[in-house]
């Protein structure tokens, strides 16, 4: 399977300079495909294949005037900027013939230079990993990277980015070999908890640490005061710059605190059921929208690689299933529940139910009935035998910063 390595990057000014221009090409051999393909299909042309564009707006393009600059940035970037423009349509594509699961997919969108978020890719042909701990990327030269573990094997590309906060990261994708952990005899269910973060079919609950929660009111209340400032002044623009600046350190420790919960999770059980919030919203009323939806499916996701990567099973739950309205002691179905309920008790058997409590349990043992069904085993399958060609991102303590205790390396050793 993939896995992302992401480490932070400090290019010095002329190096940032490089990368802005890349970050400008790659943008610009984008909507100018995309702009192809749409005018194409708007006509009734048929869809303008991939090495037509190339040669007309990479090749050709960089011989006339007013594209001339393409020239000065790494072809590799332009290549993969029109390769990402192909893989969108194709995901576009398969959506709309319902080949793809999940979320619908829409058609490729122009880039702006006010996206927060500005992405080129490499290849290994245009980036290497360099012994003094440097990576050093075609045509922006050697890039400084913060202290890291080193990558298992030789990484197959790289992403730069650079967030809306003007920080820079390297995004490496590395094929890993699994990592099987010994057997357990111990599942668990998991539902998204009213009152904690979630809640485990043992009765356990997983809650948000308080530094979290406090950097997450502290976003809140610097989008009020945002919100307050006249558009256009000078005080909106340095509200906006703080709330960006504090919008990436609550997802840095919600990923990093997501990490830990999820490894946990994955190392104390051989199998992991949760509750599936992506199914079209079906009945979805309680808590929609909040933070705490966010958070889950990145959580979901988590303990999804880790467990193809451990060798642990793991399934989603429907969730059409009514995990809140069912008794877990003897299965008697009594009737929805308002939000304000925490405790009922069964009206068949008497049972005196903890409401997520009750629901983790229903999760665990639908989870149990679809894996003996054996329809989650086709999906670990793919997985292991590497089909699955979704990269997700590593743990942090695997790739980030080092932690205490551990003896520093500089940078990324060669490979
Ligand atoms: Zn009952």
């Amino acid at each position: 399977m993939q896995l992302r390595y992401n480490y932070r990057a400090y290019p010095d000014a002329s190096q940032r300079r490089a990368l802005a221009s890349a970050f400008g090409c790659a943008r610009v051999v984008w909507n100018d495909c995309l702009r192809d393909r749409k005018e194409a299909h708007a006509a009734g042309l048929p869809y303008v294949k991939s090495a037509d564009l190339s040669r007309l707006r990479i090749t050709q393009a960089k011989h006339t005037e007013e594209r001339a600059w393409l020239a000065d940035v790494s072809a590799v970037v332009l290549q993969q900027s029109l390769r990402d423009l192909d893989t969108a349509y194709k995901n576009f594509f398969d959506s709309v013939k319902g080949k793809r699961q999940g979320r619908k997919v829409g058609p490729p969108r122009y880039k702006s230079k006010k996206d927060t978020r500005q992405s080129i890719r490499f290849n290994t042909n245009a980036f290497s990993l360099r012994d003094d701990g440097a990576v050093y990327v075609a045509k922006a030269g050697s890039l400084k990277v913060k202290c890291s573990r080193r990558l298992p094997a030789a990484p197959t590309s790289l992403t730069v980015t650079k967030d809306s906060c003007g920080r820079y990261f390297l995004s490496f994708v590395v094929d890993t070999e699994p990592d099987i952990l010994p057997g357990l005899d111990v599942d668990v269910g998991i539902d998204l908890g009213l009152s904690a973060f979630a809640v485990l079919s043992d009765g356990s609950k997983i809650d948000s640490p308080r530094f979290l929660r406090r950097a997450e009111k502290k976003l809140k209340r610097l989008q009020r005061e945002l919100s307050r400032k006249a558009k256009g002044s000078k005080n909106r623009a340095k509200a906006r710059i703080k709330v960006a600046r504090q919008h990436a350190k609550v997802a840095d420790r919600r990923r990093d605190w997501h990490h830990k919960a999820s490894t946990q999770i994955i190392r104390d059980n051989q199998a992991v059921y949760v509750e599936d919030l992506a199914v079209s919203g079906l009945g979805r009323t309680r808590l929609a929208k909040s933070v705490h939806d966010a958070g889950w499916s990145a959580f979901v996701g988590m303990l999804e690689y880790k467990a193809a990567l451990h060798g642990r099973t793991f399934a989603k739950v429907d969730r059409a299933f009514p995990s809140s309205q069912v008794c877990s002691a003897c299965g008697f179905r009594d009737g929805p529940k308002p939000l304000h309920v925490r405790e009922w008790t069964c009206g068949e058997c008497g049972t005196v139910h903890d409401r997520d409590h009750n629901a983790a349990r229903n999760v665990l043992f639908e989870g149990r009935r679809i894996v003996a069904a054996g329809r989650v085993e086709t999906q670990n399958a793919s997985w292991s035998a590497g089909k699955t060609r979704t990269k997700v991102p590593a743990q942090r303590g695997e790739a980030g910063s080092p932690r205490k205790g551990q003896p520093t390396q500089a940078g990324i050793p060669g490979l």
